[in-house]
């Protein structure tokens, strides 16, 4: 009663002040916190591995950060799952398989643009293993993604043709699961695309923001905040859960 008292409050306030519906509608929803995770919710934890963090092939600046937080808003989840980039030696989105291309270059292949990194979550590596210090026992799915050779995959759903999928759309869904809490590396890349392709299937999606580091390059983290807040993709952080 309270909630919506305070949001109708806060419509004609905005009303008042000529405030897009919108911008008040997500203002009133952002009171609305805290959330409490149920049975239909899944917290997604995307690619927290040795590669993306301090130490790795592909180090996400402070990536390491996000696990502790991550652990502290793990037990209000009935429902986890991880992902892990597990790409095959010579894939597609290595510099090194294109002579003469450095990582962080781009490329055009076969299914659009791709950015090149250094080598990085080869199979069954030191690299590409989770990071040792995740502490989420009741975690159900790892989903392993960019295992084709020539295709890409940052989203958790889709490849990087936006055809190949992974399977777990079809898996949350026969589960019932129609919220999805999206944590992990990188914010601008591999979350981003997850958070998207959740959206497009209908999920209620979340992003915890402070759950994730980016690796903004050239403008992406931006880029990726504008596209998601577009789509409905709704920011929040770790202190909004229960
Ligand atoms: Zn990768």
């Amino acid at each position: 009663m309270m909630r919506i008292q305070r949001r109708r409050a806060l419509q004609m306030l905005s009303a008042a002040a000529g405030f897009p519906l919108a911008a008040a509608a997500a203002r009133a929803w952002a009171l609305s916190s805290p959330i409490k995770p149920d049975a239909a919710s899944v917290l997604l934890v995307v690619d927290v591995q040795n590669c993306f963090i301090a130490g790795g092939s592909l180090a996400v600046p402070h990536g390491e950060d996000v696990v502790a937080v991550i652990n502290r808003i793990a037990p209000a989840f009935q429902n986890v799952v991880m992902t892990q980039d597990w790409h095959p030696a010579g894939h597609a989105s290595f510099a090194s398989s294109y002579p003469g291309r450095k990582p962080f270059e781009s490329i055009k292949l076969s299914y659009g643009e791709q950015v090149l990194w250094p080598d990085h979550c080869v199979q069954d590596t030191p690299d590409a293993a989770l990071d040792k210090d995740l502490n989420i026992p009741q975690t159900q799915l790892i989903v392993r993604k960019g295992f084709h050779r020539n295709i890409d995959s940052y989203s958790a759903f889709k490849e990087a043709d936006g055809k190949t999928l992974t399977g777990l759309e079809g898996y949350l869904k026969e589960r019932g699961i129609r919220r999805v809490f999206v944590s992990g590396l990188a914010t601008d890349f591999c979350v981003a695309w997850t958070a998207l392709d959740a959206r497009a299937s209908g999920f209620e999606t979340y992003i915890i923001e402070d759950a994730c580091r980016a690796i903004d390059l050239k403008g992406s983290l931006a880029a990726a905040w504008q596209k998601m807040t577009q789509q409905g993709v709704r920011r929040i952080q770790s202190t909004d859960i229960a």
